[in-house]
């Protein structure tokens, strides 16, 4: 039977093809969804066609096929969001929760990175001059848990942090729609990468702004290559072989420290996801990053 109190979904930005990194996180929100007799969404966040090549959705979503993680509904295209973007970010300028500021890089330099405490406190008038939209933090010391890292604290500074939510060139910032969606799609659990750890006390005041409740958080250790640093498309991780997803499903539920039996290297990408599905132990990830 669902669970409809579980909802996750794995939310990958296409600025490049699946690499083993990002399969290990897509794992770990499928199988935390399926354990618990969840539904699991897919959601291409394809804010910023600059940093997008234009082939990398298609990409991601052959190879999240070809491993066998197939969602629970037609997958979400933030591209195709803007109005419900604008819609959050009208409502956050009129409660009082956004403000614009016309800064140019220069005067934020001048003023220490930071933006001048005249935009958010004594709104200018940015006339022709191009503006973004930030977000108001207010001061806090949040204290949070983490289903996998346990009590998280953070501290929030308004004004040094408060994050541009649409920038001057008029894309829509992550950190709003990543929020905007995952509450219109009613989502439970955000399992992801733990290089998205010090966003969450942001998310979570972004959350409250527009009326909903912040969702449960899981982070898991990202992915490092022999260098010691994130596989990323900077850092160049080479792309997933689809033809061989058993054999990189299996090497995914090793990195999350499932210990799946080596019998299972012969099977199907379906089976694999349904041992791990069996077997799930939160409590076996190694939580120091590899
Ligand atoms: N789109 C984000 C990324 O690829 C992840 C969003 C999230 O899981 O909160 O880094």
């Amino acid at each position: 039977m669902a669970n409809p109190r579980y909802r996750g979904r794995f939310a990958p930005s296409p600025t490049g093809p699946l690499h083993f990194g990002s399969l290990v996180t897509a794992v770990a929100s499928y199988v935390e969804a399926r354990a618990q007799q969840g539904q699991w969404l897919i959601r291409i966040e394809d804010l910023d066609p600059l940093r997008e090549p234009p082939e990398a959705t298609g990409q991601i979503l052959r190879s999240l096929d070809a491993h066998g993680l197939f969602p629970d509904e037609p997958v979400r295209f933030q591209s195709r969001r803007h109005d419900a973007y604008q819609d959050a970010i009208d409502q956050l300028l009129t409660t009082g929760h956004a403000y614009r500021c016309p800064c140019s890089r220069k005067e934020l330099q001048a003023n220490g990175g930071r933006h001048p405490r005249q935009c958010r406190d004594a709104p200018r008038q940015p006339g022709d001059r191009p503006f973004a939209v930030r977000f108001a933090l207010h001061d806090e010391h949040c204290h949070w848990q983490d289903q996998l890292l346990g009590p998280q604290h953070q501290e929030v500074q308004a004004e040094l942090d408060d994050p541009v939510i649409l920038r001057k060139e008029g894309f829509y910032a992550y950190q709003l729609a990543v929020v905007v969606d995952d509450i219109d799609q009613e989502i439970t659990d955000v399992v992801r990468g733990s290089d998205l750890l010090d966003m969450t006390a942001q998310q979570q005041q972004i959350f409250r702004a527009l009326g909903a409740e912040p969702p449960r958080w899981l982070h898991i250790p990202v992915i490092l290559n022999e260098q010691g640093q994130k596989l990323s498309k900077q850092t160049h991780a080479p792309a997933l072989d689809d033809d061989r997803a058993p054999e990189n499903l299996f090497r995914a539920l090793d990195a999350l420290g499932q210990e799946p039996p080596a019998s299972l290297q012969a099977s199907t990408p379906d089976e694999i996801l349904a041992w791990a599905c069996q077997h799930w132990r939160r409590q076996a990830i190694d939580l120091t990053a590899r």
